[in-house]
């Protein structure tokens, strides 16, 4: 369990709510938020070492307020980055959140997830992929 978490899944320049690619390199010099140039949703845009994460703005603040209020962590605190066992959650912790996470989103979670998300973002990405498939 002491493997480094993997970060979150890198979605360069592309849009996750009207699935389009769009030029955020340029748009999105630095982290911030930035609405999308196509759709203008309110994408959180993080530069890493590893490049540009995207995440949805909406779904990525839910998120991290439930992790907060789960963990009893400040929402500041708290980043895609940041991986449960830095903000102090146990396995139960995190096992909690994520059902937490399911009711608030009203999605589940796929069973085959041999393990539960290791960082914050891997949890948002999860809630995104889910709300996806909702909507197809
Ligand atoms: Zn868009």
């Amino acid at each position: 369990m002491n493997a480094p978490a993997s970060p979150p899944t890198i979605n360069p320049n592309r849009c996750l709510h009207c699935d389009s690619d769009v030029p955020f390199d340029s748009q999105a010099p630095t982290s911030g938020v930035y609405p999308c140039p196509r759709c203008a949703f309110a994408l959180w845009c993080f530069r890493q070492p590893d490049g540009l994460h995207v995440f949805q703005k909406d779904v990525a603040d839910k998120t991290i307020a439930i992790v907060a209020k789960q963990l009893e962590v400040p929402a500041e605190q708290i980043t895609p980055f940041a991986t449960f066992d830095e903000l102090g959650a146990d396995s139960l912790a995190v096992v909690e959140t994520t059902m937490e996470l399911e009711t608030a989103f009203d999605v589940t979670f796929p069973e085959d997830e041999d393990q539960p998300p290791q960082t914050v973002g891997e949890a948002i990405r999860l809630v995104e992929q889910c709300l996806a498939k909702k909507k197809r």
